[in-house]
């Protein structure tokens, strides 16, 4: 996600603890990652008029984890949107700018599951109802195969948020259940946390069909294999291989541009922008800048969607949506193509270790507008620095021990902490590894976390491997100083 936030400095570091071993790396794992991967088939229908999207979906699944299963559990994140949900979809500071008119709300319906082709009692669970809990009736084995299927409503709320409908976009993001993830043998049934992406996800393939009125255009993750119109209606046929997850935008009122970059297809779709071909060539500069110093984007496609969103974008594989009239629609349109290589192709829990896609994605964007002309990172790092400086002294003045750690999401304070935390003292972080070893080996340690991580979820100890690597142990050190807290940040000159 890109949020925004601002201000001045420069810095120095000092600190604690060393990290782990590298593990070994392979050239393909696109192709692994695919036979691997669970995989999802979604025949949907979109109702424009009641706003519901119906669907059937098929999820076959394996065991992967080294335990046994009973039972297996999605997270249905369209529940967060119902009335009486406990936690709101956004903080309430963000309530006017969210609901274009008035408070709404939307969930999902289930009307059946199966399990192995048969009729299972299952469960929607957890404070807000978000948790689909399907019993198997056996026992799952380790490497194991089962076969879920479902079919559901998910009613849309009025709503300028990653699933929702306003009069020029519908943006189904979370739409569909998704398997948890299973973290140490156990699946993780993590909440909807109102601040961060409150998000971690294996990779899986697609296979999704939407059927819509034909005055709708589709973004969508993945690369189109058949469209057919029929009685005022279009069917997409879409598939996707090695994806975190799967999304739409949709508009009757997108136009369409698409260029070529580096054999990978960027098509932008837009409908407010008056400058689209500098929009589209972001996207594309900065595909070209992290193909050439990270690694190869791995997919046919990306797709950048400009769109009604209450923050400045949001991430998901293939696709971003980049929020219409932003202060900060460029730099949006930056950081969120850089969520391809950092959260789509190397995944990393965004709810334990948000920093590490956020603020990696954050300081590339920097490198991006300094090498663009847009702005000196100079003067972006030291913003960074007086931002998280003056509220760290503010905090100072009130509590004792203020804790500066890099935190799991729902143990910062407010929005603005997670802000100012995870993105801008992230991108200090990487600013202070990017200063101490030079861009060349900076560049290279990112394309070891790259190669090292693709298709995974990443940990902060893959990352200090990799710079520590490349730059001796003490880059190691000053990562583990920022996450815990002990960083020094002093004065340097501009
Ligand atoms: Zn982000």
């Amino acid at each position: 996600m890109k949020k925004l936030l601002c201000t001045f400095a420069a810095l120095l570091i000092v600190a604690a603890a060393v990290c782990c071993s590298l593990v070994g790396c392979s050239a393909n794992k696109m192709q692994t990652a695919t036979k691997n991967g669970d995989t999802y088939t979604i025949v949907a229908g979109y109702d424009d008029n009641a706003h519901v999207l119906s669907a059937m979906q098929t999820v076959q699944i394996t065991n992967r984890s080294e335990n046994t299963l009973d039972a297996i559990k999605f997270h249905i994140y369209a529940n967060q949107y119902r009335q009486d949900a406990q936690n709101g979809v956004v903080p309430a500071g963000y309530k006017s700018q969210a609901y274009p008119n008035g408070e709404s709300y939307g969930d999902i319906a289930l009307d059946s599951v199966k399990a192995d082709g048969v009729a299972v009692a299952y469960t929607v669970e957890g404070t807000d109802m978000d948790i689909l809990s399907v019993p198997l009736g056996k026992t799952l084995y380790p490497d194991e195969q089962t076969t879920i299927e479902m079919t559901y409503q998910v009613t849309l709320a009025n709503i300028k948020h990653r699933l929702g409908y306003t009069d020029a976009t519908v943006n189904l993001g979370n739409f569909y259940p998704i398997l948890c993830h299973i973290d140490n043998g156990a699946y993780s049934c993590t909440p909807y946390y109102c601040i961060g992406d409150p998000f971690v996800s294996d990779v899986a393939n697609y296979n999704v069909t939407i059927t819509l009125p034909q005055d709708y255009t589709v973004a969508a993750t993945g690369n189109i294999q058949e469209a057919n119109s029929a009685n005022g209606n279009v069917t997409y046929t879409y598939s996707a291989d090695a994806v975190r997850d799967f999304a739409m935008v949709l508009s009757k009122q997108y136009k369409k541009l698409t260029r070529q970059t580096d054999g990978i297809e960027v098509n932008y779709y837009y409908y407010a922008d008056t400058d689209p071909e500098t929009s589209l060539a972001t996207a594309c500069d900065m595909m070209q800048l992290l193909n050439a110093n990270v690694g190869k984007y791995p997919y046919r496609q990306l797709s950048v969607a400009e769109t009604e969103f209450c923050y400045g974008g949001m991430e998901y594989p293939n696709i971003t949506m980049i929020t219409s009239g932003s202060s900060a629609y460029r730099e949006a349109i930056a950081h969120e193509t850089a969520h391809q290589w950092f959260y789509g192709v190397v995944g990393n829990n965004q709810i334990t270790d948000a920093w590490l896609d956020e603020g990696l994605c954050e300081f590339v964007t920097y490198l991006y507008m300094d090498k663009s002309g847009i702005a000196p990172l100079s003067q972006k790092m030291m913003a960074g620095i007086k931002t998280y400086t003056t509220y760290v002294d503010v905090l100072n003045r009130y509590y004792e021990n203020v804790d500066r750690s890099l935190r799991p999401i729902d143990a910062y304070k407010n929005d603005s902490e997670y802000v100012i935390f995870t993105y801008i003292k992230g991108s200090l972080l990487f600013n202070t590894l990017y200063e101490t070893m030079g861009e060349a080996k900076f560049w290279k340690a990112l394309s070891d976390y790259y190669n090292c991580g693709q298709f995974e979820i990443a940990t902060s100890a893959l990352l200090c491997d990799c710079f520590a690597q490349c730059g001796g142990k003490e880059l190691a050190t000053i990562i583990n100083s920022f996450v815990e807290g002990t960083e020094i940040m002093g004065k340097i000159t501009d």
